[in-house]
Parts: C-alpha cells; sequence; structure tokens
C-alpha cells in the first residue's frame, strides 16, 4: 500500500523541517538575549562576538554540515543561510560598538530588526512549503512524522486512546487510465476536500502517498474511529465528482485502523492500520477494517 519515498528525500526534508522549527524559536530567544545585552548591560555571549557569529548557531553549524545533502543545496535554502550569515554579522558589528560604550545608530539598529524580521519570516514560508503537499493542501509525510510523535507523546503522557487509519483510493488506477492524470488529480483534491469536510474537527488529515490519506484520531478507541471512518467512507462514496459539466464520476475508498499503545512506536502503528487497509482490499474494498492486535482484523462492512 505504503509508495515509499526515496530514503534520502525522506531523511532530508524532515530534518529540514525540524531545524527550520529550531531556528524559528532559536532566533527568537537569541534576539531576547541580544536585546538584554544593549539594554540591560549584561555580559555578551562569546559566540556573539566570534569572528564567524554564524556557524556557533545551531542552524548555521547545521547548514554548513549538511552542504552535500540533496534537499540542503536548494536556492531558497541557500538564500535563508545568506540572510541568517548577514542578521548575525550584523548583530556583532551592533554588539562592538555597544561594548565601546557606543549605542547603535537608530538607521543601523533598523537595518539589523529588518535582517531578523527578514529571516524569521522566510523561516517560516519554508517551513510551511516543506509541510505542504501542493495538490491538496494538506500536510505531507515530512510534517505528519513530526506531529504523530507529538500525538503519540501527548497520548501516553495522559494515558488517553488515540488511532491512526489509512485510506485509500479504490482502483485508482483505472480512473488515471480511464480519464486522464489530470482528472485523476481532481479526484485526489475532491477526496481531501470530502474528508476534511466530513471529518471531526479535532482530528487530522495528512496526504501520506500518493493516492492515500492518514488520519490521526486523537482521544478515541477503535470502536468510536471505526465509526468515524465509517462514515467517512459513505460520504466519499455518495460524493458525485464533476470532471468536467458533462462527466461525473463516483468513486469509493478502503480504510484501515489501529489504535496506539504506549511503549510502540507510530511506525509500528502505521504497519498494522496499513495490514488492516489490505484486508478491506482484500475483502472486496470500499469497507473499514481495523487491526486488532495478531490475528484477524476486525471487519465493518462498508
Ligand atoms: P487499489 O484499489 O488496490 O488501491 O488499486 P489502485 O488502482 O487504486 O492502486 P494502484 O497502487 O495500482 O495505483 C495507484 C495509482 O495512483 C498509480 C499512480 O499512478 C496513481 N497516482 C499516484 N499519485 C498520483 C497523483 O498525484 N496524481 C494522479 N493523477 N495519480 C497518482
Ligand atoms: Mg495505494
Ligand atoms: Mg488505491
Amino acid at each position: 500500500m505504503n509508495e515509499k519515498e526515496p530514503n534520502l528525500t525522506t531523511v532530508s526534508a524532515k530534518e529540514i523541517l525540524e531545524e527550520l522549527d529550531h531556528a524559528i524559536g532559536g532566533h527568537m530567544s537569541w534576539l531576547g538575549d541580544w536585546h538584554r545585552v544593549l539594554v540591560c548591560r549584561e555580559k555578551p555571549s562569546p559566540k556573539d562576538l566570534a569572528s564567524d557569529p554564524h556557524h556557533l548557531c545551531r542552524f548555521g553549524s547545521w547548514y554548513v554540515k549538511s552542504q552535500h545533502k540533496g534537499l540542503v543545496n536548494q536556492p531558497v535554502l541557500r538564500n535563508l543561510a545568506k540572510l541568517h550569515r548577514e542578521m548575525h554579522d550584523k548583530a556583532q558589528a551592533l554588539m562592538e560598538k555597544a561594548q565601546d560604550g557606543k549605542p547603535p545608530p537608530s538607521k543601523d539598529y533598523e537595518a539589523f530588526m529588518e535582517l531578523v524580521k527578514g529571516f524569521i519570516s522566510r523561516a517560516r514560508r519554508l517551513e510551511s512549503a516543506f509541510a505542504q503537499d501542493p495538490l491538496t493542501g494538506l500536510h505531507n509525510r515530512q510534517a505528519m512524522v513530526r506531529e504523530l510523535d507529538r500525538e503519540h507523546e501527548r497520548m501516553e503522557r495522559t494515558g488517553r486512546p488515540g488511532c491512526i487509519a489509512l485510506a485509500d483510493i479504490d482502483h485508482f488506477k483505472k480512473v488515471n487510465d480511464a480519464y486522464g492524470h489530470v482528472a485523476g488529480d481532481q479526484v485526489l483534491i475532491a477526496t481531501a476536500d470530502s474528508f476534511l469536510t466530513h471529518m471531526r474537527p479535532y482530528d487530522s488529515l495528512y496526504r501520506y502517498g500518493g493516492e492515500e490519506f492518514l488520519f490521526c484520531l486523537p482521544d478515541t478507541a477503535m470502536t468510536e474511529a471505526m465509526g468515524v471512518l465509517e462514515r467517512l467512507r459513505a460520504e466519499l462514496e455518495d460524493r458525485a465528482i464533476k470532471l468536467t459539466s458533462e462527466e461525473v464520476l463516483k468513486i469509493t475508498g478502503s480504510f484501515g485502523v489501529a489504535e496506539m499503545s504506549p511503549g510502540v512506536a507510530v511506525e509500528k502503528t502505521i504497519e498494522c492500520a496499513d495490514q488492516a487497509l489490505y484486508s478491506a482490499k482484500g475483502q472486496g474494498r470500499n469497507r473499514v477494517c481495523g487491526w486488532d492486535g495478531p490475528g484477524e482484523p476486525d471487519v465493518l462492512i462498508g
């Protein structure tokens, strides 16, 4: 079921998302420290006065040592790294002046703050670009991994249940073959829309792979999850997808769901949901199957 992307792309995009996240939070607190030195006359960090200050923070050292990794070499990241260097250089120059007892001229201070704002907003834009599937607008698999790990931690901390489900469009290849790839894309958009319209507001939806979607259902045990997914399955089956003014298409989807467990990695739960999905396909498609531990998955006929 699972169309895996090449490993390098998967690892790098996830890593980039993590580094951007740290870069945004880390530089916000760095900016606070920088201001305290100037305003409260606190002692500056030696890192901010070093000759290459941009190498000495997490983002800068990560960027330098990750040059060989494919995605890091993209122009958008090179531009962000350039802005990062300019921001640290400017911060250092102003800090040196302040150490000599000279307050920074307001023109220089404003130029520095423009660099900071530019860096943070560009990092935020990049973060959402790396997290988003451009076709459906849903979060992609790289963003999903981080968000599911957080959900799993929350579940372990609170002891509340939680489920993960996979949905796969039935016979989607036939749609592409009969109506073309553009129509296939329209079907993917309509499927995402059907799910988003009918799912509960606190559930999350991700584009997992080609025609596969992943749901995270927090605070939900297996029986309730199967009920929620059965509703989504029925809504998808009922939806008339308008390809052109004359052409309307009906599709169905198969669903597999598994409950998260404390001490069991999220990846393992996804594998169990995938097995349940496989079972739903084997039993004729257009149905929801739940993973009930080793043995035959529970079945809820659609
Ligand atoms: P099953 O009921 O067993 O799931 O059959 P299926 O035809 O849906 O599954 P299969 O894995 O054989 O085919 C999936 C197809 O989805 C093949 C691939 O070309 C297509 N696909 C993957 N991503 C996209 C996309 O972004 N757009 C379009 N139009 N097609 C896509
Ligand atoms: Mg598939
Ligand atoms: Mg399919």
